[in-house]
């Protein structure tokens, strides 16, 4: 009997393809949509972008049943464009940002906000906030040779068919080339790595047996169940 585990490569579909995109690292931005910011009670100010990661087999497919996490009272999601990067690149200026986007997803960022709460007032790390089991499920990836970029388009997430995030792709604040510049100067890119662009306005708790159902018009839907 070994206790070394095999290593495994979490892996998302894509569309249209027989291969799967294979994931090397799951980066986040926080605070990228202006109704948000003020939501969590914080003014918006263009400060460079808040950068976070989750663990890539955090990632749930499609469809799929989360279970509620421990350790919280108040679990919220996050509906998010995802951005998959298909080619290695550091230090890259934003006008040539899109050469390295192999395509997008739609992505939910779970976030245990009561713990999130805790973190900032004390200046921990998110890891425990952002960083758990099943906290990023996700579609499957459209390569942007078949979808184009989206510059925008409705972002949009559905508690039990009631609307409750309402949001446009063009209101982020760093777009994607920015984002993809700032990421780039702090971590060399490679292929296989995920980018969660931040979440519009009008997060709230949910709770065991909720259905999730977030989009983002041109990409994709994603479904998921709170078990
Ligand atoms: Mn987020």
């Amino acid at each position: 009997m070994s206790y070394l585990n095999q290593p495994v490569t979490p892996a998302v579909k894509i569309a249209g393809r027989q291969e799967k995109f294979a994931v090397r690292r799951v980066y986040c931005v926080g605070w990228n949509y202006e109704e948000h910011i003020r939501e969590m009670g914080q003014e918006p100010e263009r400060e460079p972008p808040v950068f976070f990661m989750k663990p890539p087999d955090a990632l749930v497919p499609n469809g799929g049943l989360i279970p509620y996490p421990t350790a919280t009272q108040n679990l919220h999601y996050e509906v998010e464009l995802v951005v998959a990067i298909g080619r290695s690149a550091k230090d890259i200026a934003t006008s040539a940002a899109k050469e390295i986007i192999y395509g997008y997803a739609v992505g939910l960022d779970m976030t245990r906000r009561d713990l999130q709460a805790h973190a900032k007032k004390n200046g921990q790390p998110w890891a425990l906030a952002k960083g758990f089991d099943h906290s990023a499920p996700i579609s499957t990836i459209h390569p942007a040779c078949d979808i184009g970029h989206p510059l925008s388009g409705s972002i949009w997430l559905e508690v039990n068919g009631k609307r409750r995030q309402d949001g446009d792709l063009s209101r982020m604040i760093w777009s994607v080339p920015e984002i993809i510049q700032h990421l780039s100067g702090y971590f060399e890119l490679f292929p296989g790595d995920l980018i969660f662009t931040g979440t519009p306005a009008g997060v709230s708790a949910v709770v065991q047996g909720d259905q999730l159902r977030g989009g983002i018009e041109m990409i994709d839907t994603l479904e998921i169940t709170l078990g």
